[in-house]
């Protein structure tokens, strides 16, 4: 435990932000507390490759505790924050026990949206961490394996019905996976189904795939997905999802006006659609008066800091910014991991500020634009440069991708299993993390009695 009298920091989330803040802090005068619910920090932009088997969690998450090792002014701990009592300057803990601070910084990003409908989630889960990761990849694997074994040639079609909902950068992703590990993957180890029968469908409510990218590369990115045989389903709205499929609002077959409703039966369907801030957001609000968007993120000073708090800073997925581009109305920034850890940075160094009683900088986000993937030498990416934006899509975006992520990968171990995995996967389609624990599907899941 420390005991000395500097400045006391404490970090809620090892993600993205919470750890740019921390380094940022490595040779200030400060006694910093990371605390984070989990062991380890997620590398979030190849959670889907753990999902659909391509990569196995420690090639993309590192324990928190190992990543400051060197850092003698940090002590991690492990445990669940629960009530930010911001008016007494500490925190209430998940065991009971609480922690004080001078200088908060919240950095508990982001949970799944089901738009108020909580009880699909068992039927559809996000994807958000290892959990939901491993959960995802069980039922996809065992979709296959459930099909090998129904006799019934039309529960056989239900189980080889992979659904997606949402065509955000995630929903793509999956959606594209799905679609190798069918038609590539695993060939050659059924006898009774060919997965080359799989149908991937992917259902996003409005009118493109990829919507923040321009509608240039949302085009490319859906011709692409077509290409690898995803049925893409869009203006389709899911107005039910239970343990036999999904319930659709979408336009009517061609030739008709309006829209019709319509079940699709499947086994396996993952839900990409929607994002709500952590539950910390609406802590902090009760507990400062503070406002928070529709998302439940806290509208923060343009320090980052909570109105009339100026000791607490809400950074990343958690935090309501604007972005301010001259000529041009303010758009939010968005739940992107450049976003985060810049508002760490700035975070960081706005604590150093007020303790030297400087005033403190407002936060400008510096947007490098967006990449998606899609499959083998398949991607989009539109990249803001200082001459203007850069877009490009198929086999160079999708090596630009590639090694964009590799380089932003934490740890040099990470970064060579990964480019090992990866290489192997782009000759052979081959995924290296299909093992899974447990026996069967969940009761609950497939309706079972
Ligand atoms: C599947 C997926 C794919 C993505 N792909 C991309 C991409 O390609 N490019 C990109 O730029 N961005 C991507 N993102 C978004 C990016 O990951 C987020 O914007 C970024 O992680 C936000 O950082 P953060 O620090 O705010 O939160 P996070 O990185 O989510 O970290 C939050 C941390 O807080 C901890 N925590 C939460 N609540 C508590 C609590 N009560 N007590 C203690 N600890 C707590 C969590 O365990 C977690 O470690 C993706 C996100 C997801 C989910």
């Amino acid at each position: 435990m420390q005991t000395s009298q500097r400045p006391r920091v404490l970090i809620i989330g090892g993600g993205f932000g919470g750890l740019e803040a921390a380094k940022a802090l490595a040779k200030a005068p400060v006694d910093i507390t990371l605390v984070d619910k989990t062991n380890h920090h997620l590398f979030q932009p190849l959670l889907y490759q753990v999902a659909t088997a391509g990569l196995a969690a420690p090639a993309i998450a590192a324990p928190i505790r190992s990543l400051f090792r060197q850092q003698n002014n940090l002590t991690t701990l492990l445990s669940e924050v629960t009530n930010i009592d911001a008016r007494e300057n500490r925190v209430l803990l998940s065991d009971g026990s609480t922690l004080m601070y001078d200088h908060l910084v919240v950095a508990a990003g982001a949970t799944h949206s089901y738009f108020g409908h909580d009880e699909w989630a068992v039927h559809a889960p996000g994807l958000k961490t290892l959990e939901d990761a491993f959960e995802i990849r069980r039922r996809l694997l065992f979709a296959f394996e459930s099909a090998e074994k129904e006799p019934d040639p039309e529960k056989r079609k239900d189980w080889l019905t992979l659904c997606v909902i949402g065509a955000g950068p995630t929903g793509v992703e999956m959606a594209g996976a799905f679609a190798e590990i069918a038609r590539q993957t695993l060939i050659g180890e059924f006898r009774r189904i060919n997965p080359r029968d799989a149908r991937i469908l992917l259902i996003e409510g409005g009118p493109r795939v990829l919507q923040a990218m321009p509608e240039t590369l949302s085009a490319k990115a859906l011709s692409q997905l077509q290409a690898l045989g995803v049925e893409v389903r869009l203006n389709a709205i899911v107005t039910s999802i239970d343990a036999q499929g999904l319930q659709v609002r979408g336009p009517a077959p061609a030739g008709v006006l309006g829209t019709v409703d319509y079940t699709i039966a499947s086994k396996c369907v993952v839900w990409a659609a929607g994002v709500a801030a952590s539950p910390l957001g609406a802590n902090i609000a009760q507990n400062t008066d503070c406002s928070l968007d529709r998302a439940g993120r806290v509208l923060v000073n343009p320090d980052m800091s909570v109105p009339g708090f100026a000791q607490i800073s809400v950074i990343g997925d958690l935090a309501a910014v604007f972005t301010h581009v001259p000529g041009k109305a303010p758009v939010p920034v968005p739940g992107v991991s450049p976003g985060a850890k810049q508002m760490g940075h700035l975070a960081a160094a706005n604590i150093l500020k007020r303790i030297q009683g400087q005033p403190t900088q407002a936060f400008r986000y510096a947007d490098y634009g967006n990449l998606a993937t899609i499959g083998h030498n398949s991607a989009v990416v539109d990249l803001s440069t200082p001459f203007g934006p850069l877009r490009f899509s198929q086999r160079l975006a999708w090596w630009f991708w590639l090694l964009a992520h590799i380089y932003f990968l934490i740890g040099f171990r990470n970064r060579l299993v990964v480019l090992m995995d990866w290489a192997m996967a782009y000759s052979s389609f081959s995924r290296n993390a299909r093992v899974v624990a447990g026996t069967l599907y969940k009761k609950e899941h497939v309706g079972e009695s």
